[in-house]
């Protein structure tokens, strides 16, 4: 199979199709990005690559995460982690208040917001510097030490996350956060806002196409059986609203975020960045579905 030659041809055929997006612009610094941009870039688990367009481009990995800080709490606390969250997909928008309260605080799965912020207080628990942890996991695993968290896009987020300080508040309440609020929205948003680019994120992802090994590194981040969950939890819940007709359209595990980043995982095969910051209404990247929808298709590569 020649990637590059595919991921060559779906490149070309995206940006002549011209369907962008909007930024989103519920976060200020996110609203200021040229949404007329686009990387791509496939770490194959034998090491070889392929790329097209604006790869090494900085951007936030935002939703993204949450299957970063997910895995540090999977590896470290076990099977106790589903007490605090579900795997049921929600069917609501990222950012839904709509099944708390009648579901005890206990958010339906680890990708929504609700979920994420759990997921952040267990790791409050687990880890005496959980930013630290998190950024050392990434850093080796991409073999890229300046990855870091960008303070202006957090500090952005802090000044108009209304959404997810009630949402925090609202678990809070219902007793399944159990630290200090403002601490944990603090280490959700920069979480959010650890910036890198497309190589990085697919060399990052490398681990769950390869039963939970990092390629790059060579490091056992989870166990096999593990690795198999977070990617069935990707499938049916990394899209939020449109999980399904991603799962429909492109049939690989896989995971968006608000600044248009998307990861798509291969299990034994390759792990795969997009980003394009144009989203489409559901807060997915416009030309990052429309991609792989394309490469999916050229090269027959899916789970089904
Ligand atoms: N930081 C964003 C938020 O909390 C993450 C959402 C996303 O990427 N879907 O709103």
């Amino acid at each position: 199979m020649n990637y590059q030659q595919v991921i060559n041809k779906v490149y070309q055929s995206v940006l002549q199709s011209n369907r962008l997006g909007e930024a989103a612009d519920y976060i200020p610094e996110l609203a200021q990005v040229d949404a007329d941009q686009m990387g791509v870039y496939l770490h194959h688990n034998d090491h070889s690559s392929a790329y097209a367009g604006a790869w090494d481009q900085q951007f936030s990995i935002q939703s993204v995460v949450k299957v970063l800080t997910l895995t540090l709490a999977y590896k470290k606390m076990g099977s106790e982690i589903w007490h605090r969250v579900g795997v049921e997909p929600s069917g609501t928008p990222f950012n839904s208040l709509g099944h708390l309260e009648h579901e005890q605080g206990v958010p339906r799965n680890p990708f929504s917001n609700a979920g994420a912020l759990v997921v952040c207080d267990v790791l409050m628990d687990l880890f005496e510097d959980p930013r630290a942890a998190m950024l050392q996991m990434i850093r080796e695993s991409t073999g890229n030490p300046a990855i870091d968290v960008n303070k202006s896009i957090a500090d952005s987020e802090k000044s108009e996350g209304y959404r997810n300080v009630a949402l925090a508040n609202l678990i809070k309440s219902l007793g399944n956060i159990k630290h200090d609020v403002n601490e944990l929205l603090d280490l959700y948003f920069d979480c959010c806002s650890i910036s890198l680019n497309c190589k990085d994120l697919a060399l990052l992802f490398s681990f769950l196409a390869n039963q939970g090994t990092c390629v790059q590194s060579g490091k056992a981040l989870l166990t096999p059986s593990q690795s198999k969950r977070i990617n069935a939890v990707m499938l049916t819940c990394g899209f939020y609203d449109e999980a399904g007709e991603f799962a429909y359209k492109i049939g690989l595990p896989g995971k968006s975020g608000v600044s248009g980043a998307i990861v798509a995982v291969m299990p034994n095969v390759f792990s795969l960045a997009i980003w394009s910051p144009g989203l489409n209404i559901k807060g997915n990247s416009q030309r990052g579905i429309e991609f792989l929808e394309g490469f999916t298709n050229e090269t027959g590569q899916s789970i089904f």
